[in-house]
């Protein structure tokens, strides 16, 4: 007999740990799934310094205090459970996981996201052999070495900022001669003596023998190439939203994140979304919290007017 739950929340990021909170401040009998440990992204930060209120913490110091916070008010937590599937039968969710099988009256996902792969030759043969995907994770072990950053977002701009720490030199390689970062992050790399931009490039392919010793780049203006040395490549080019498990794939926008109004509810009754798979302009710790905060008391909401539908009770 699978279990019920008033709320089951897919993913404890930021959002998902806020919507644990929430959910089980009200108490609600509320479940939290996550496919490998608390934090998500928060674990590959580093530094934090725009959540308001601490000026400097790291990614997984937040995620403890939030993980701590979200647990006090009783919240199940229940990590390295992949979910496979999400179908609604009735009013009821069914959540398939790789461990078994839930029910639930609401569903809040919030999954993030997962790094998005260049698709050049030697990207995969070299992955973990100096192809990267996490700065805090890997950059250690370029100490001294030539770091090459791809791609021109905030995500690679601020981790090229973090990996002069190790590198001998950063370069960072973009297809087009602007970024789309933050300014203040631009700044600080456009003032960092170890960092330099190469324009308007591409690479073309990441070689090496046994581990990564050089990419070739492709100028997109002029079409020449040439080998460039180095013995790292972080590919920072944009995130895809986790949203496979979804059958009935409500609505959404082109990149696949999920379409809501502003109580964070999709195309499907009881199913919320907040943080990185939810279409909107940024995706900033404070806005997935933000997000995750309406989700859930939307939610409680939704679940009250559900309860009282089925008594007969008008509302
Ligand atoms: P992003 O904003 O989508 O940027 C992806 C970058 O990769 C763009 O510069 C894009 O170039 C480039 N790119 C995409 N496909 C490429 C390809 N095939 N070859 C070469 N370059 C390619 O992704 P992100 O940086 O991962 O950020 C994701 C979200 O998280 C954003 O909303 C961001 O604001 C947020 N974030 C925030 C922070 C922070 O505030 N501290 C840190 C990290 C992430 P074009 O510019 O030419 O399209």
């Amino acid at each position: 007999m699978s279990e019920t739950y008033d709320m089951l929340i897919i993913g404890a990021g930021p959002a998902g740990l806020t919507a644990g909170l929430y959910g089980s401040r009200s108490n609600l009998k509320t479940v939290i799934i996550e496919k490998g440990l608390v934090g998500g992204q928060l674990l590959n930060t580093e530094a934090i310094e725009d959540y308001t209120g601490f000026e400097h913490i790291t990614g997984p110091e937040l995620a403890q205090l939030m993980e701590k916070h979200a647990r006090k008010f009783g919240v199940e937590i229940n990590t390295f459970e992949g979910v496979e599937s999400v179908k609604k039968i009735g009013e009821i969710f069914e959540v398939r996981t790789d461990v078994r099988t839930y029910q639930a009256t609401t569903v809040i996902a919030t999954a993030g996201g997962t790094a998005i792969k260049l698709g050049v030759p030697g990207e995969d043969e070299l992955a973990g052999r100096g192809v990267s995907y996490c700065a805090v994770c890997d950059g250690a072990f370029f100490n001294g070495q030539v770091i090459t950053v791809v791609g021109g977002g905030d995500a690679a701009v601020e981790e090229a900022n973090y990996l002069t720490r190790f590198g001998s030199r950063v370069y960072v390689v973009h297809r087009r001669h602007e970024f789309r970062a933050q300014k203040i992050l631009q700044d600080q790399l456009f003032h960092n003596p170890k960092a330099e931009v190469i324009w308007d490039s591409v690479v073309e392919t990441i070689n090496g023998e046994k581990e990564v010793d050089r990419v070739v780049l492709r100028d997109v203006k002029t079409g020449e190439t040439r080998e460039h040395p180095t013995q790292g490549v972080f590919i920072f080019v944009g995130f895809k939203p986790n949203t496979y498990f979804l059958e009935d794939h409500p609505a959404h926008d082109v990149g696949g994140h999920l379409l809501t109004n502003d109580r964070m509810e999709t195309g499907i009754p009881g199913l919320f979304a907040a943080g990185d798979l939810r279409s909107q302009l940024v995706r900033q710790i404070t806005n997935a919290v933000g997000d995750a905060t309406v989700a859930a008391l939307a939610a409680e909401k939704y679940i009250t007017h559900l309860k009282h539908a089925q008594a007969g009770v008008a509302v």
